[in-house]
């Protein structure tokens, strides 16, 4: 069944071979002229940019309430913009241009470099005066012109960090393409957007609206292996390799098959994205990109197949989106549930556990987790609350669980000191603070979001994991024990030494006294 605004999308036309071509170099791909000097010693100390307050943390920990957020009055997590270089760098024959404050930027290319993008970054500097004459912009323009080669790329894409989008550089005048090559601007400034998880909805979306709108024109790029012989779910959020496979064995009894994820990894996938019977709104956080495929008349599916009840409303939601028969449906579940069942009775997770992250799939991960027996009183997402999530948030709370939409650092110190939980998922602060009251605690990105989930692969995978962190306990104890107050007693003064630096400072000022009148 199709909505009355459904753009039909022609991928007929074959396409050329495209490859990642040679790695470009470009580092400052525009000049800005001498940098103003910045007084360092001028600048107080404080939280970073995205930090939550010390007086707020100081607050929480004393027990006098908490703030909600960062300086930036954003979710205290990495700067978003990494979200959206991210999404750019891991797609072929795409630039990626950042314009922002050179701290910005240094801190971005190594974040991206340390997760291997192994990609170039070009990087258009501003000075003051580049910025408020306009002279950027033209910077930003010529950079664009020097990188178009459509022999390497199909598109650009250029991301406004805080400075630019606060002074109002207009990329949205920027021409759609150069030489053939597309060019895509967007803000990404850490005072407004939540999290990275949200930045990449923000590119997904403006490639997205891009790729439909030249769908709209006439025939389009055919995806790299052919079109799919049976209609396609489109998949909405990053996720583990094996996961798209997973998904598509489960999708395959209902006649269907799994489709492009996005964000893609190619141009040309776009196309095959919006080309779909439906869409599964795995993570729920892509909004804008959803609005996209509304705009094109698809229908969105919240939740996933995560779990034995998770995979059977996935199962009859996507049968319903895509017209399947309903006989058709209860026989995948027939099929289908019993081995996710099994399996989740065979991978027990035993312990009480507290669980923070911002990747915008914690909901899924609860989900998994409950099923598998886990204590869990407390989930916490640096994420908003969408009509997305409804289901998922629904069916924990309905099991206990405090979702916490928009969570703060402090408020999951609360947690913590609260539900005393055997082990704790989050993120790095969370981890090393849980670590230092003596409880065993992983990390979320690393180690969650790096294992399959969905069907009877995701079913059981958790415990092993979790049950064996759980079980490094006595380990802790035992560190706890022996570092007992190391770094707990009143700072020890040592007023020998400080009389002794005096002695030496007053003697080198008389020194330098003696040698200026000689
Ligand atoms: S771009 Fe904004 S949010 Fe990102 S590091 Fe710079 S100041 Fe912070």
């Amino acid at each position: 069944m199709r909505a009355a605004s459904y753009v039909p999308i022609d991928t007929a036309r074959g396409g050329e071979p495209a490859s990642a071509g040679p790695t470009p170099r470009v580092d400052v791909v525009a000049g800005a002229g001498d940098l103003p000097r910045v007084d360092v010693a001028a600048i107080p100390d404080g939280p970073g940019c995205r930090a939550g307050s010390v007086e707020a943390f100081r607050d929480s920990v004393e027990g006098r309430g908490h703030a909600p957020s960062s300086p930036h009055d954003q979710p205290q997590t990495m700067c978003p913009a990494f979200g959206s270089l991210r999404v750019g760098l891991r797609m072929r024959r795409t630039a990626t241009i950042l314009c922002g404050s050179a701290c910005c930027v240094y801190g971005l290319t190594f974040t991206s470099h340390f997760y291997g993008a192994r990609r170039t970054v070009g990087y258009v500097p501003f000075s003051s005066e580049t910025l408020v004459t306009g002279k950027l912009f033209e910077d930003i323009r010529d950079a664009v012109h020097q990188l178009a080669d459509p022999a390497q790329y199909d598109a650009i894409i250029v991301t406004n960090l805080c400075v630019p989008t606060a002074a109002g550089v207009p990329l949205r005048l920027l021409p759609k393409q150069v030489n053939g090559v597309r060019v895509i601007g967007i803000d990404v400034p850490g005072f407004g957007t939540g999290t990275h998880a949200e930045a990449k909805d923000i590119l997904g979306a403006a490639m997205l609206n891009r790729a439909r709108h030249e769908a709209e024109q006439g025939p389009v790029q055919a995806p790299r292996g052919g079109r799919s012989d049976r209609p396609t779910v489109t998949l909405l959020g990053e996720m583990f390799p094996a996961d798209p496979v997973n998904i598509g064995m489960l999708l395959a009894p209902l006649g269907l098959a799994a489709g492009p994820v996005v964000p893609t990894r190619e141009w040309r996938e776009l196309y095959a994205a919006l080309d779909c019977g439906a869409v599964a709104a795995i993570h729920p956080i892509y909004t804008s990109v959803i609005r996209e495929f509304e705009a094109a008349g698809r229908t969105v599916v919240g939740s996933a197949p995560v779990g034995y009840d998770g995979t059977a409303a996935w199962l009859d939601s996507i049968g319903d989106a895509c017209g399947v028969a309903r006989v058709t449906v209860e026989a995948a579940k027939n099929k289908l549930l019993p081995p996710i069942r099994a399996a989740l009775a065979n991978a027990r997770i035993r312990g009480r556990i507290t669980m923070f992250g911002y990747e915008g799939s914690e909901l899924l991960v609860a989900r998994l987790l409950v099923e598998s027996g886990a204590d869990l009183p407390y989930l916490s997402t640096a994420c908003p609350r969408t009509r997305w999530s409804d289901a998922d948030r629904e069916w924990l709370e309905a099991r206990g669980v405090k979702v916490q939409f928009r969570g703060t650092h402090e408020q999951d110190l609360e947690a913590i000191a609260e539900y005393k939980p055997d082990l704790a998922i989050g993120t790095t602060p969370m981890v090393q603070k849980a670590k230092s009251l003596g409880i065993p605690s992983i990390y979320f990105t690393n180690l969650i979001s790096t294992l399959p989930m969905f069907g009877v692969a995701g079913a059981g995978t958790l415990a092993k994991l979790m049950n064996a962190a759980i079980g490094n306990k006595p380990r802790f104890d035992k560190m706890s024990a022996f570092f007992a107050g190391v770094g707990e007693d009143a700072e020890d003064e040592r007023p020998e030494f400080r009389e002794a630096y005096k002695r030496r400072i007053a003697a080198q000022a008389k020194q330098r006294k003696a040698e200026e009148i000689g």
